[in-house]
């Protein structure tokens, strides 16, 4: 029942730098995709939101030890993950992808990371992605937390390359951030706004209800174009 969210407030957490999904714009204050959607939908359903900027597996144990309502992180739906997590209808469609340093011309596909470090994000898609084509190709794969720290290292060699989500990659050498991509796309899950499970069933009523008027009235689609452009 959606009414029972009006007039409350809910605690959500989410990852640090996660851009165009979540990022502290020049003020300071925590912006993307993610973070206009969800205080459209809030607007929308009446209810109030305390946006936790944690990272992204900080987030996940913040919402397991209920210290978190909720999670919006370009968090990916999962089989694995629906066995813990509620996830809200999907609103984008991700998954990963490798990119390697800008003036990098020896590495042109996975079969070129033998002996090779990849970082990932600890607890995200991407680093099991990592993880699981490891043996494979023979590289190592280093976790750390933040998307920001992973584009550093490849970008000073500390990592020849790192698998992240592909809207979050290509937002980022858009924007310069001195990578590239030279594999595929890997489709993945879709995202969605996740509670723990069995638990604010009402928040996540009230969520699906928002996003779907969002999406009707247009403001989804205007909050998209906002980041992405109108290819968006
Ligand atoms: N979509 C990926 C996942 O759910 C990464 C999320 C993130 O890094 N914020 O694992």
């Amino acid at each position: 029942n959606a009414a029972a969210v009006k007039g409350k407030t809910f605690k959500i957490a989410t990852d640090t730098t996660f851009a165009p999904f979540e990022f502290r714009d020049s003020n300071g204050q925590m912006v993307g995709i993610d973070m206009d959607m969800l205080r459209a939908i809030a607007k929308d359903q009446g209810f109030e939101v305390e946006i936790q900027s944690l990272g992204f597996n900080a987030a996940l144990q913040a919402l397991s030890s209920g210290q978190a309502d909720g999670v919006i992180a370009g968090m990916s739906i999962t089989d694995e993950r629906k066995a813990v997590y509620d996830f809200s209808d999907p609103y984008f469609e991700s998954g990963v992808q490798m990119a390697i340093a800008k003036n990098n011309d020896e590495i042109k596909g996975y079969e070129d990371l033998k002996g090779k470090t990849v970082v990932a994000k600890t607890g995200a898609e991407g680093e099991t992605f990592a993880k699981k084509n490891a043996k494979k190709y023979g590289y190592t794969v280093k976790s750390v937390d933040q998307s920001a720290t992973m584009y550093e290292m490849v970008k000073s060699g500390n990592a020849d390359a790192v698998v992240d989500d592909y809207p979050v990659l290509a937002y980022g050498i858009t924007q310069g951030n001195g990578l590239k991509t030279v594999t595929p796309k890997v489709p993945g899950g879709s995202y969605g706004f996740a509670v723990n499970k069995g638990q604010n069933a009402d928040l996540l009523a009230a969520f699906n209800a928002g996003l779907a008027n969002l999406k009707q009235s247009g403001e989804y689609d205007k909050i998209l174009a906002k980041y992405l452009g109108e290819n968006g």
